[in-house]
């Protein structure tokens, strides 16, 4: 490492995507702190800047998959599209990042590999994979919590003679699926966003299924503009909606359980749930994730219409979940995936029964035999909301490796912070409800709360805060039971559980207690002299 003197900053700040471009003018332009983002990449975007796959597109509504911090800003922006495609994402991004003079103060190509607290003189220090050195009091990580893609381990991948790409790292150039045989494994979101858009280019498409999973159609289409305009007129009141709201959405659950409701007006109530298609299915009985036979109505719902928009019956009954409920797995959300299964030029394998068992210079064999492939997809997922803080190996108190602290699985105080770790904050993190909320409604909860949280050591010239173990040890046990209080626990394969990620500890990582309830249980512990951590000089 060489030996340089550290750049000091007041705040370092890991990661330009939505949570980080917003920290940073949260800190610079409200408390005038000197700051500086460390981001991978060569230009912001975060989780939109990595993932370019075909088809990509935000599941939230782009009106309100947007910042509420400006309503100058909110008036400007035209939203092209019901749900917004990852270019006009990062346009976006770009665009708020351009307008808030926030370029900068951020350091791109540039990865954190490193980062230790220095209890003397109570700040982070911080290195990069090219060596340089910095050093601040607070380390803010906004790496995202589905950052750190998961690509399989299976033997012979170094052998393939074709191409191939992780949806999570897809080429910036693109990727030319025209004559070519392509082999695309997962089925999650990005799965079944990628499968209809390559269906169109390639010779032919072979989905590797393990999971069968249920999937909504998102029903996207052009914003007119008499939408925009009302959306804009009644802004103060979707973001209020979405702030007190379970999930950060703008929109009611259903007060109606799905049980209660006759066969025919739940049929009606489903079928005009489909009709507006999205993540506002889930909305549509009040007991969707809480009980399992309200869940077991949904489930069938979407079985019967899988059945009935897949034309061959076995191909049907391969893509049809039984092994969880709906949306006990984050819920997928789609553009003609069930309907892409017809084409000629598409097939399925069923590698739950079959196994992968390697890659060869030609395909990809399972235990029943070899596909012969040109270029292999993996849209295999993520190490979620642990995998990208602890690829930072972070040593807090006496260098104790977060990757310890975490070795039975995440252990937060409100996902906003780790004991033993002094001022550290983590957006997003583990124990919030973050991935189980609309991201941007959840991202700017947790800005406003750090940086008045930062207001307030200022101000009272404390230096730091930490996270005491017994409240950290208390938060835990919540976030366990508001778990168990739901049917989210029950899905085996869920990266919620991290069960996605072979080894990973299997435990409930998100809050599940409703994002409004979380927001205030915050507010709470700031308005009682920040119950729970310790504050000192
Ligand atoms: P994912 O939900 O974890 O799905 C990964 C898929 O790969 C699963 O079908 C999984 O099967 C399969 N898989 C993993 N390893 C495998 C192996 N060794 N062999 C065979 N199959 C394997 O990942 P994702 O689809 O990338 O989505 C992750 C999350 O990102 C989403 O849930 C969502 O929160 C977010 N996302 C959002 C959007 C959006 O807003 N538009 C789009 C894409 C993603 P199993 O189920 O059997 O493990």
């Amino acid at each position: 490492m060489p030996d340089t003197q550290a750049a000091d900053y007041d705040a370092i700040i890991v990661g330009a995507g939505f949570s980080g471009l917003y920290q940073l003018h949260a800190l610079r332009d409200r408390l005038g702190l000197a700051v500086r983002v460390l981001e991978a990449g060569d230009g912001v975007g975060g989780t939109w800047y990595w993932n370019r796959y075909p088809g990509a597109r935000c599941d939230s509504e782009s009106y309100y998959y947007s910042y509420s911090f400006s309503a100058a800003l909110e008036q400007e922006w035209e939203w092209s599209e019901r749900y917004p495609e990852q270019p006009e994402i990062m346009r976006y991004l770009d665009h708020v990042a351009e307008r808030f003079d926030l370029k900068r103060d951020i350091q791109f190509g540039t990865r954190v590999t490193h980062a230790a607290f220095d209890e003397a003189a109570a700040r982070w220090q911080v290195t990069t994979e090219a060596g340089e050195r910095l050093s601040a009091p607070f380390l803010i990580t906004a790496v995202g919590c589905l950052s750190s893609t998961n690509v399989p381990d299976i033997p012979g991948l170094e052998s393939f003679r074709g191409e191939w790409h992780h949806t999570g790292r897809w080429p910036h150039q693109g990727v030319d699926f025209r004559g070519k045989r392509v082999g695309l494994v997962g089925t999650g979101s990005t799965g079944i966003q990628a499968t209809p858009v390559i269906a169109r280019d390639a010779l032919h498409l072979t989905v590797f299924q393990r999971t069968a999973n249920y999937s909504i159609p998102a029903r996207n289409g052009p914003m007119s503009a008499e939408a925009r305009a009302e959306i804009k007129r009644n802004y103060a009141a979707i973001r209020e909606k979405s702030r007190t709201g379970t999930n950060g959405h703008p929109w009611d659950i259903s007060e109606t359980s799905a049980l209660e409701a006759g066969p025919e007006e739940r049929m009606a109530l489903y079928e005009d749930a489909w009709k507006v298609g999205g993540l506002r299915f889930r909305a549509a009985f009040k007991d969707l994730l809480t009980h399992r036979q309200a869940n077991e109505t949904a489930s069938e719902f979407i079985r019967g219409k899988i059945r009935g928009i897949v034309h061959d019956p076995a191909t049907a009954e391969l893509l049809t979940p039984r092994d969880h409920g709906f949306a006990t797995k984050r819920p997928p959300i789609d553009t003609e995936y069930f309907e892409t299964f017809n084409r000629g030029n598409v097939s399925l394998v069923d590698v739950r029964a079959h196994p992968i068992e390697a890659i060869t210079p030609d395909g990809l064999r399972t235990t029943a035999g070899e596909h012969r492939l040109d270029m292999i997809v993996f849209a295999t997922g993520f190490d979620a909301m642990t995998g990208p803080l602890l690829a930072m190996d972070i040593r807090g108190r006496g260098g104790a490796a977060l990757a310890d602290a975490w070795a039975a699985g995440p252990r937060s105080y409100l996902g906003l912070q780790v004991a033993g770790f002094p001022n550290l904050f983590t957006i997003t993190g583990p124990g919030s409800p973050s991935v189980l909320c609309n991201m941007p409604t959840a991202i700017e909860q947790h800005v406003d709360w750090i940086t008045d949280c930062i207001r307030h050591l200022r101000d009272h010239r404390l230096a730091r805060i930490e996270a005491r173990e017994d409240a950290a040890e208390r938060w835990v046990a919540q976030v366990n039971e508001a778990a168990h209080a739901t049917l989210l626990p029950t899905a085996a394969s869920s990266w919620y559980l991290g069960a996605n990620v072979p080894g990973k500890p299997r435990v409930f990582m998100p809050y599940a207690g409703g994002f409004a309830r979380y927001a205030a249980i915050c507010r709470d512990v700031a308005a009682n002299g920040y119950e729970g951590f310790m504050l000192g000089r």
